[in-house]
């Protein structure tokens, strides 16, 4: 009866604090910057309530790359890769590469978006599907010299391509980290790096399963 008791007000808390227990692995890739992994554990980690784990570096696939316009890797490949991976009792994994990334820009209906000679090798600072396991993030377009402002821009990456692995779709709302950056580094400067109240009850009701 007691334990009885004692289980129900467990799942109460954790419905009510949503889900304190879930984790996420960050994968390094080679030459991936390590003095840069522990402050964006610590961010996701104030922004989401995840648990984060580093893991050890790993070499990129070869699969991964293309020179389509420039040497550069696939992101879509990588998340592939990283999906087909065991990580054990992880719920999510993100990527961080120093090597540039591009993916296949597409319209609402799923078709390349026009030009198609400029979106089919399209450069991103990241990638992830909204939503999904697996998200990828790259410092190679970042192009900063101040380390506060590259940390700054590399945290709202991982925090808005984690976002869309929860669910969250692009956000209209001003300097919120989910707006559509359109790959431009002026969108993610002038975000805070938060969530606005909106997408902050998003994650809530997903977390309550409605
Ligand atoms: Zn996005
Ligand atoms: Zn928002």
């Amino acid at each position: 009866m007691r334990n009885t008791l004692l289980i129900g007000l467990f799942a109460l808390v954790v419905s009510f604090t949503g889900t304190p227990y879930k984790k996420l692995a960050l994968q390094p890739f080679d030459g991936f910057d390590k003095a840069l992994l522990d402050t964006v554990s610590h961010t996701i980690k104030d922004v989401y309530g995840y648990q984060v784990v580093v893991l050890e570096e790993i070499d990129l696939p070869r699969e991964s790359f293309v020179n389509i316009k420039f040497p550069r890797y696939r992101a879509d490949s990588l998340i592939r890769f990283l999906r087909e991976r065991d990580y054990g009792s992880m719920d999510y994994v993100m990527g961080l590469t120093p090597n540039e990334l591009s993916h296949t820009k597409k319209d609402a209906e799923g078709h390349v978006k026009q030009p198609a000679m400029k979106y089919i090798d399209w450069g991103v600072h990241g990638l992830g599907y909204c939503p999904g396991p697996t998200s990828v993030a790259s410092t190679a377009k970042i192009d900063s010299e101040d380390p506060r402002e590259f940390i700054n821009r590399l945290k709202k990456i991982c925090i808005h391509e984690f976002g869309h692995n929860l669910g969250l779709p692009h956000c209209p709302t001003e300097k919120c980290v989910m707006q559509d950056s359109g790959e431009k580094m002026s969108t993610i400067d002038d975000a805070e790096l938060r969530l606005c109240p909106s997408c902050k009850d998003k994650l809530k009701s997903y977390n309550l399963g409605h």
